[in-house]
């Protein structure tokens, strides 16, 4: 009778925990304790029926807005701070400072209140109102600046670093830092193999550090060479379609404007960006193909998969899913092909900004009004 019952009840606990060290070996993170950083990571892969009926593929979501901090950034802040431990650079109670314009910035806060440290989080004073009031609920630091360019030195990343170097704190460079691409390589990548049985013909991101296609299609280039095709999704005003088309990183300013924050209001939060980050250049040669993607076809986009599909994306997620849409319509030979979307986070992080124009758009939108 009992001693059945603890038995099994201990064989259960011996599984999970298991599984759960199983899953992190792949990160080569220590294994986690029982809290909510054990929940980051082994999102689901969704169907989008909509998508998959108007193109003739299976078109699928990761949804990396279902991680506990709200999107994939989770599994980079766990694996920087795992990383910082196991270096021992990180005590109980240590502070962990980052530039970010909100999605990394919310996992560290996330990760941080987990495990026993704190964190002090630059991002530009034009970050959605929606983000700022999650840092608020977290606890952060959080110290506002200018938006500004990279080579300023209170620009929002420098401010960062600047702050940890003062104050002998860890600097956590999700743009520089290696675990970035790393944590996707031995995560993300080998889920989406997985979910898919190994059968993996497309996979679609955009790219902000660069870290999760870098990481992703590093992986499923090495499981399937050419049969896998890797996609970067890049919105307006970046310079990374013309980098990946014809090898020079800049952009069309003229049509598109540039992605330089102080320069132009972009509505796209997350992705795009005018230098090549350590990540991104770790995923560059393991890219196929670029497609250009405009603000208004992606809040087009997001409103349609809400009224259609029941998803509520963000700003990034809507990229991706315009650059299938376009990819299928301007190569219609791609039929019955696995296509796999990352759905970085969800639409509660832009109900100010992004959904705010999203909700202009009328509940009949049609596919053929976001590109025909
Ligand atoms: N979507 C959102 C909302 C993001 O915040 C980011 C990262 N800043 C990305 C996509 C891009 O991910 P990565 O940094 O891995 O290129």
């Amino acid at each position: 009778g009992a001693s059945t019952v603890s038995i099994l009840y201990v064989l259960k606990e011996f599984i999970q925990i298991y599984k759960q060290n199983h899953d992190y070996n792949l990160t080569k993170l220590s294994p986690p304790e029982i809290g909510v950083e054990g929940l980051v990571g082994n999102t689901p892969m969704v169907l989008i029926k909509s998508l998959s009926k108007i193109t003739g593929n299976n078109v699928y979501a990761k949804l990396e807005y279902l991680n506990p901090g709200g999107s994939s950034k989770d599994r980079v802040a766990l694996a920087i701070i795992k990383d910082k431990e196991l270096s021992h650079e990180l005590n109980e109670g240590d502070c962990i400072y980052e530039g970010t314009s909100g999605s990394t910035g919310i996992s560290i806060g996330t990760v941080a209140n987990s495990l026993g440290y704190k964190s002090e989080i630059h991002l530009p004073d034009d970050t959605s109102p929606d983000k700022l009031i999650l840092f608020e609920t977290l606890g952060v630091n959080l110290i506002k600046v200018k938006p500004a360019s990279i080579v300023d030195p209170n620009q929002y990343v420098n401010s960062a670093k600047n702050a940890a170097l003062t104050n002998n704190g860890i600097f956590a460079d999700q743009f520089e830092n290696e675990v970035n691409w790393d944590v996707h390589y031995k995560t993300t990548g080998p889920e989406i193999y997985q979910q898919l049985k190994g059968k993996v013909d497309y996979f679609i991101a955009g790219c902000g550090t660069g870290g999760t296609i870098a990481g992703v299609s590093k992986y499923l280039k090495e499981k399937l060479h050419d049969k896998f095709i890797s996609i970067l999704a890049d919105p307006q005003g970046s310079g990374f379609y013309n980098r990946i088309k014809y090898g020079v990183m800049y952009t069309n300013e003229e049509r598109e404007g540039s992605r330089r924050r102080h320069q132009v209001d972009t509505i796209i939060e997350g992705i795009g960006l005018n230098r090549i980050t350590k990540n991104f250049s770790i995923g560059e040669s393991y890219i196929d193909d670029s497609i250009k993607v405009y603000d208004d076809e992606a809040i087009k986009m997001a409103r349609f998969l809400n009224v259609n599909d029941g998803f509520f994306i963000g700003s990034s997620s809507a990229i991706n899913a315009v650059a299938v849409l376009k990819l299928c319509k301007e190569n219609p030979t791609i039929k019955n092909k696995n296509i796999v979307l990352a759905f970085c986070d969800s639409g509660t992080r832009h109900l100010n900004k992004f959904w705010k124009e999203a909700l202009k758009v009328s509940k009949d939108i049609t596919i053929e009004s976001i590109y025909s």
